[in-house]
């Protein structure tokens, strides 16, 4: 069944979306404005998703992908649309999720909103890159993305959001798995050496990383006193350390069926283990496991308002929660009294004392758990000023923060909240929840970590505690009709 359709908005996933006769089609590659004719291929009761045969009338923020597979690849759903028009539609997205499912009234949202912060160049801000290895149609060895949600591997050349040296990199590692007649791991008989290539490279410093993950068992199944990995090795050192900026060559063993990237395993081969990075004044040590920012020069825009809504004067005391190797922590520190970060993985919480006592930072204490049972643990124990602290930072991964640890914010009522969100969704649960509980929403200010994708991140001012009257909430909103999971 084909119609022509105009498509009016764009879904969480860069999808566009038109309507006819009020039944919905969701459109993969369509841009707002678009006049489309498409048929349609899955039908639901009051939605169907329609495949994009032929474009009537391009819209005028229609613009033709600079990267020759973008439609493939699937990383950046976006590449068909002016970088103006993603920027507004990525703040209109922040500011319909928090009046919609948050419940607050869209006039007082709309004067609290503070213009999203973009990118003047949104092209190789990515400082990592993964690229499974596989072998193509003629067997040979190929780097690249894997298709949608398949198996299949389609090549990459030069990748846009990555740095240059991704491809000198990967071409390097390609011709001598083809001179050494070195084999791509293959999924389904999980035969084969190389797996992944990771490539990291600290923007500030200069400095490079290359890991390769690789199938290795030696024969006798222990561990390889000379260090040989890979067939030719010392001469494909010899390349990759040429690379300008190369500091760091390790490889990391993963033998098991799995589609977890990295192994636990990691040897360096040549180099140093980790790369040095400076955010904000600060330097961080990474690893090939270390979770670190991918877009450098937007994390110092993010973490610059986080710290301005903070508004701290040297003295105060300051939590952040979910807080990785400690980057917000670290930054605020300086301009804190004593700050405490707290996270879930252990690695991540040895990398920030690690980065606290490099740095020369004493008034940083980290806990490893979960926010949900850190939280409530120390406000027990605590007793009068001490459960007070002057601001609660939190940075949740997509799900949002656990109810637990809302609730013991709420009680220990700091009179700052910053909230750094990367899914609008339940940022906007979570914001009604805590105004619920008396805070104020201050500022939303929505930025642009992820160019060319759907995804955006927001960094909000919450104070408190204002009572029920401040919280300017949509009074038709029924109260308790967000759903919490
Ligand atoms: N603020 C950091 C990391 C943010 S990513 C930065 O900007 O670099 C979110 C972090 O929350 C991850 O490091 C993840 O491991 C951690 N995390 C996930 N669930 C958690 C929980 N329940 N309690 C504490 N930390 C958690």
């Amino acid at each position: 069944m084909s119609f022509d359709v105009e498509i009016t908005d764009i879904g969480n996933d860069g999808e566009g979306i038109g309507r006819v006769d009020g039944y919905t089609l969701f459109v993969k590659d369509a841009v707002i404005g678009d006049r489309l004719r498409v048929s349609v291929m899955k039908a639901k009761k009051n939605y169907a998703y329609a495949h994009l045969d032929q474009i009537i009338t391009p819209s005028p923020y229609r613009i033709k992908a600079r990267c020759p597979i973008a439609r493939q690849c699937g990383g950046c759903q976006l590449q068909n649309m002016t970088y103006d028009k993603q920027l507004e539609f990525k703040a209109s997205k922040v500011r319909n999720n928090i009046v919609r499912l948050g419940g607050f009234d869209a006039g007082y949202i709309d004067s609290v909103m503070e213009p999203i912060i973009g990118m003047e160049e949104p092209w190789r801000y990515r400082n990592k890159a993964q690229y499974p290895i596989g072998n193509d149609k003629n067997g040979n060895p190929v780097a690249g993305y894997y298709a949608g949600r398949t198996h299949s591997i389609i090549p990459v050349g030069d990748c846009l959001i990555g740095i240059e040296e991704n491809k000198q990199i990967l071409d390097i590692i390609l011709s001598h798995m083809k001179n050494h007649k070195i084999s791509a791991y293959d999924e389904s008989s999980a035969r084969g050496l190389i797996r992944h290539v990771l490539i990291r490279k600290g923007f500030e410093s200069g400095q490079i990383m290359v890991c390769m993950v690789i199938n290795y068992r030696n024969k006798k199944n222990t561990k390889s006193a000379a260090g040989d990995y890979i067939p030719g090795q010392q001469v494909l050192i010899e390349e990759l350390a040429a690379v300008k900026g190369m500091t760091s060559i390790s490889v990391s063993i993963n033998t098991d069926k799995t589609n977890v990237i990295m192994g636990s395993e990691i040897h360096t081969i040549w180099g140093e283990d980790a790369i040095k990075d400076t955010l904000r004044g600060i330097e961080f040590e990474i690893s090939p496991l270390s979770f670190y920012q991918v877009n450098p020069a937007q994390t110092k825009k993010l973490y610059g308002q986080a710290i301005d809504y903070a508004k701290l004067s040297g003295k105060e005391t300051v939590w952040d929660l979910y807080c990785g190797i400690g980057t917000i922590t670290l930054s605020m520190a300086k301009a804190a009294g004593q700050v405490y970060g707290v996270e879930i993985i252990p690695d991540a919480i040895e990398d920030a004392r690690r980065n606290a006592a490099s740095n020369g930072i004493e008034n940083a204490t980290f806990m490893c758990g979960k926010a949900e049972e850190v939280l409530p643990d120390y406000y027990k124990k605590q007793e009068g000023d001490a459960i007070h602290p002057d601001v609660i930072v939190v940075d949740p991964p997509r799900k949002g923060c656990d109810e637990k640890c809302l609730d013991t914010m709420l009680k220990m009522a700091p009179d700052r909240i910053v909230y750094v969100s990367c899914d609008s969704a339940t940022l906007a649960r979570d914001l009604r929840i805590l105004c619920d509980g008396g805070y104020e929403l201050k500022a939303v200010r929505p930025c642009d970590m992820f160019p060319w994708s759907g995804h955006v991140e927001t960094v909000c001012l919450l104070s408190g505690p204002g009572g029920r009257g401040q919280c300017h909430l949509d009074k038709d909103f029924p109260s308790q009709s967000y759903s919490y999971n």
